[in-house]
């Protein structure tokens, strides 16, 4: 048996859950409308109790055994009033199980009491026990556990009093015993299938809510892979840039972009000057440190609409919309600049990284990508040939 059929396993005579806490839970979510449901038929049932008051006096006119009788009504009447009121004002709070059954105590003592005072009207009166009692199991909201006792002491009660007070024959008592036997036992299966049936219908509902909470927890688990999986297909893991995949794509479709609407499109291609230097001089861990920093000073001295990436090594890309030639040169000369005001580690000493940039400029017409990095790689290349640390600009294309 898994976990949550033991949870949610049902006791075969009480129909209510083995589990304490799982019971407690239910009783809990349906204290609300039992508390409704509980004082309302309370009140009905104590004052249908006092009604019957009209027939005594039709029965017994204004003798000392009305008077008592009625006087049994009225206390009856106002207790099970009283405690209604109680289990209303209980709100929000569970009531103690001795108070729901209290009532039903007090009911069952009222039938009771009856008897000696109104002998002579037995058969009603066994009538009147009969539906108490399904009234007790059926439309009265109870845990099986309280009807049944209370159930018990009424007909047993009633049975005592009837032999003792109405002097009924052997016979008798045996068909009222059977009569009342018959209603318990029709009363207990009918509410012990109700009690099952409810809590069936509690665990499928909390079944069914974990499996929706489990479920959302595995979408939300699969939504953080997938980002991570995005990251590590998009990103480049040493400067957090763009890869080179993920930038051609990007830069194609800006390019595409700025033909359509017939802006220039700028293109950086940056290699870092003299890198191998840094490398052999301080390890490549320190040449990891200074490739991430130059990374982040390139694309945080861009502008928002521009994409950067590493190309490979350590060079990188940038391709710049709606960028004419004038200010991919000044956007050029900053990003050199602040690479070379770059602040580097305390034993780096003197070191002064700088490097070359590459720029090529697309007009409207232009459409191929691959020749706009060839055209950048070679204004690189000439940077480096003159000296590096330097901006050079092709000007094909460039009207
Ligand atoms: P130049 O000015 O001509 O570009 O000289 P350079 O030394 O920068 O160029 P070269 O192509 O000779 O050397 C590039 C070096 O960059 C070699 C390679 O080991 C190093 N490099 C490439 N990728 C990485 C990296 O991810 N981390 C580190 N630490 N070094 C890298
Ligand atoms: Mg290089
Ligand atoms: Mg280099």
């Amino acid at each position: 048996m898994s976990l949550q059929e033991k949870r949610y396993q049902l006791h075969w005579l009480t129909g209510q859950f083995c589990d304490v806490g799982s019971e407690l839970m239910y009783r809990r979510s349906i204290l609300e409308s039992v508390r409704f449901e509980y004082s309302l038929a309370l009140s009905i049932a104590a004052l249908v109790f006092g009604m019957f008051a009209i027939s005594d006096y039709y029965l017994l006119g204004l003798t000392r055994e009305f008077y008592l009788l009625l006087a049994m009504r009225i206390v009856v009447v106002s207790m099970c009033l009283l405690v209604a009121f109680a289990i209303r004002r209980w709100e929000g709070r569970t009531y103690p199980v001795w108070l729901h059954a209290l009532p039903l105590w007090i009911l069952a003592t009222g039938i009771i009491l009856i008897v000696p005072l109104r002998p002579e009207s037995l058969p009603t009166q066994v009538t009147a026990v009969v539906v108490a009692t399904i009234a007790f199991y059926l439309l009265i909201p109870n845990l099986l556990t309280v009807v049944t006792f209370a159930s018990l002491y009424l007909n047993i009660g009633f049975m005592i009093a009837a032999v003792l007070f109405a002097q009924i024959g052997s016979v008798g008592t045996v068909r009222i015993a059977l009569l009342l036997i018959m209603t318990n036992v029709v009363g207990f299966c009918a509410l012990l299938r109700l009690e099952s049936l409810q809590r069936k219908q509690y665990a499928l509902l909390h079944e069914e809510r974990d499996q929706n909470h489990q479920l959302h927890k595995e979408i939300a688990h699969r939504r953080s892979l997938e980002e991570q999986l995005r990251v590590v297909a998009e990103r480049d893991a040493l400067t957090g840039l763009n890869n080179r995949g993920h930038f051609m794509s990007l830069a194609e479709a800006l390019l595409q972009r700025s033909q359509l609407e017939k802006v220039p499109f700028g293109f950086f291609m940056i290699d870092v000057d003299h890198f191998k230097r840094i490398n052999d001089t301080w390890g490549h861990s320190h040449g990891d440190w200074v490739l991430a920093k130059i990374a982040e000073v390139c694309a945080q001295s861009l502008r928002p609409t521009d994409v950067i990436g590493r190309f490979g090594g350590e060079e990188f890309v940038v391709a710049l919309p709606n960028t004419g030639p004038d200010d991919a040169q000044v956007v050029a000369e900053r990003l050199k600049k602040e690479v070379a005001e770059l602040p580097l580690k305390e034993e780096m000493g003197v070191l002064c990284p700088s490097v070359t940039i590459g720029i090529a400029v697309a007009n409207a017409e232009e459409v191929d990508l691959e020749s706009l990095i060839t055209r950048a790689d070679q204004m690189l290349y000439d940077g480096k040939r003159g000296g590096r640390n330097r901006v050079v600009m092709c000007h094909k294309g460039v009207e």
